[in-house]
């Protein structure tokens, strides 16, 4: 049950377990094609290209930073979480000065505060943020920081220093955790880049990253110096065209995430999001019946981040989920170390999974000496789930 790695569908599984077969085939071309086109359907866009790293979810961050800012530009990080620290670290490490706008961990970033920021600092390349904060559950309001972005405007005249023309700052998003889970729709919120791993709501095996590029994107990209050999975007560009990746593709894995893909597209992204929310409002029902409050102001349906009470050994707590129950929960990682944990709704996660774990959660709750009255949450989650 934890955001990531989840399970996977045995349909894909089972391609894991075929004999390797060759990339420069017409066999891989049509398997790139069915899957970069099953993406851009994923990522709600039609104008932008979606491109495949070997790699887990950070490799497509780290491919962002160096393509998009060039080395001593500055980028604007919103920091809310121990996943968001990552823009900032990341933009160090390439000699990118990361202005931070941090917020406390579970809050929202404010638009009004972004636009601010940009709107003194004219020389802000990109603006770093993300989706679902998976360290407190937090879903940021991405389209809201993109109008932020806009109202900033291109009329004002000023110069771009290394376009040459003026230009609005690009918005990089990461979407590891909650892409294919919850709303994202890389067109209509002028997401330039975005980043996503397969081992989340994709119900891929870890391995597999992927990088959505707008039409933008790629105009501003081409005044960057090249800044990685690897994670040169524009190689991915150059061998898309035809229907291949640049190096050997992690062949087995796309095969396997192509299915869980085709298996996304049937249901239809948008009735895949309405199944995520209503699987998180019942788990949200069930955990506030409990007494057991969220970690974020304003929770992503991707996933459930919560509060124990200080009394409780959070330890103890998760390994009866795990031995006892067979339910494994992500814990807390830096402030919240200790104090929390974590449940995805995404995937294969299903009603009867979320029902479970609730009454699970409530023996959990008993044996480590804080009782809930028995039933209470799993029958706030079975309420909701009837209506
Ligand atoms: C999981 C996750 C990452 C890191 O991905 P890796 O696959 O471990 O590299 C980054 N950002 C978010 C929001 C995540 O949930």
């Amino acid at each position: 049950m934890t955001p990531g790695p989840t399970q996977v569908p045995e349909e894909s599984l089972s391609l894991l377990a075929r004999q390797v077969s060759h990339h420069r085939t017409p066999e891989f071309q049509a398997l790139f094609e069915r899957t970069t086109q099953g993406l851009k359907d994923v990522f709600q866009t039609r104008e932008g290209d979606v491109l495949l790293l070997a790699g887990s979810g950070t490799a497509a961050m780290e491919a962002a930073v160096v393509n998009a800012v060039p080395r001593g530009e500055k980028a604007l990080c919103l920091v809310s979480g121990k996943f968001s620290e990552r823009w900032a670290r990341l933009c160090e490490t390439f000699g990118i000065t990361a202005v931070e706008y941090a917020v406390p961990w579970g809050d929202p970033f404010d638009p009004a505060t972004v636009r601010a920021i940009l709107s003194k600092d004219r020389e802000i390349r990109a603006v770093f943020t993300t989706l679902c904060e998976t360290s407190t559950g937090m879903g940021h309001d991405i389209a809201g920081i993109s109008k932020a972005i806009d109202s900033i405007g291109v009329t004002g005249g000023t110069a771009d220093g290394f376009t040459g023309e003026p230009s609005r700052p690009l918005l990089v998003v990461d979407g590891i955790s909650a892409v294919g889970a919850v709303e994202c729709r890389m067109d209509a919120w002028k997401i330039d880049l975005l980043c996503v791993g397969a081992q989340k709501a994709l119900m891929g095996v870890a391995g597999l990253a992927m990088i959505g590029v707008s039409p933008t994107a790629w105009k501003r990209m081409e005044q960057v110096p090249r800044q990685a050999f690897y994670f040169d975007l524009f190689k991915y560009r150059k061998s898309a065209a035809d229907r291949t990746t640049p190096f050997t593709p992690p062949k087995p894995l796309i095969d396997a995430l192509a299915v869980n893909i085709d298996a996304l597209r049937k249901e239809g992204m948008e009735a895949v999001w309405r199944r995520t929310a209503r699987l998180a409002a019942a788990a949200r029902a069930g955990f506030d019946a409990m007494g057991l409050p969220l970690v974020p102001k304003m929770p992503s349906d991707a996933m459930s981040a919560v509060r124990l009470p200080d009394a409780i050994d959070t330890k103890m707590f998760l390994s009866i989920m795990e031995n006892r129950f067979g339910v494994k929960f992500a814990g807390g990682q830096g402030e919240l170390s200790g104090k929390i944990f974590r449940m995805a709704h995404f995937g294969m996660i299903d009603e009867f999974d979320i029902i479970g774990t609730l009454g699970a959660i409530e023996l959990a709750l008993h044996a480590v000496g804080h009782p809930v009255r028995p039933g209470s949450g799993a029958a706030a989650a079975i309420a909701r789930l009837s209506e």
